[in-house]
């Protein structure tokens, strides 16, 4: 049952991280992704959900990468990559980097999206983890108000969202 509670919370917060984070990208100046090669054999999965209760922030990144002492959560995406990663992806990341700081005691100095053609390193930086905190206390505020407008009047941004099928405010 805690896992079935995680995943939809996961899905949840994807869904308000992929809402929200539009707004915040300017003000935030999110890094751009490096692109890095990655030998899949030193992945490991992740077994459990890794919970900050402090943020009540849980999550699960795909893998995780021991390396040097050094450990490096791995988001894996279903399509090929784009231009540049998505601030939402970027922002997922960054919040495994934060749940593998806080659970176990280690900064990622990056972490790695996964695209089926090209992977991205995205370092964890201040500037990356303050935005990131701003985000969720925005999410955290937004989750007492009943209707939450969308962020931007972007035909193109929907027309790739995974949402629109659901979602009732699509441009
Ligand atoms: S369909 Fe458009 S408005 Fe709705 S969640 Fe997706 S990007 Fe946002």
């Amino acid at each position: 049952m805690f896992l079935f509670y995680a995943a939809l919370f996961s899905l949840l917060l994807a869904l308000i991280l992929f809402w929200q984070s539009g707004r915040l990208r300017r003000a935030a100046g999110l890094p751009g992704g490096r692109v890095i090669y990655t030998d899949t054999r030193s992945w490991s999965e992740v077994e459990k959900p890794l919970y900050d209760p402090a943020l009540s922030l849980i999550g699960k990144p795909d893998y995780l990468i021991e390396q040097n002492g050094r450990i490096i959560p791995v988001e894996v995406k279903s399509g090929p990559a784009p231009r540049a990663p998505y601030d939402s992806h970027i922002y997922q990341l960054a919040a495994y980097c934060l749940l593998v700081e806080k659970t176990m005691g280690k900064r990622p100095p990056y972490g790695v999206l996964h695209y089926t053609n090209r992977d991205f390193a995205i370092d964890y930086t201040p500037a990356l983890e303050s935005a990131l905190l701003d985000l969720l206390a925005e999410i955290r505020r937004d989750e007492r108000r009943a209707d939450v407008p969308r962020s931007h009047s972007s035909p193109a941004r929907c027309a790739r969202c995974g949402f629109r099928e659901i979602c009732e405010q699509k441009a």
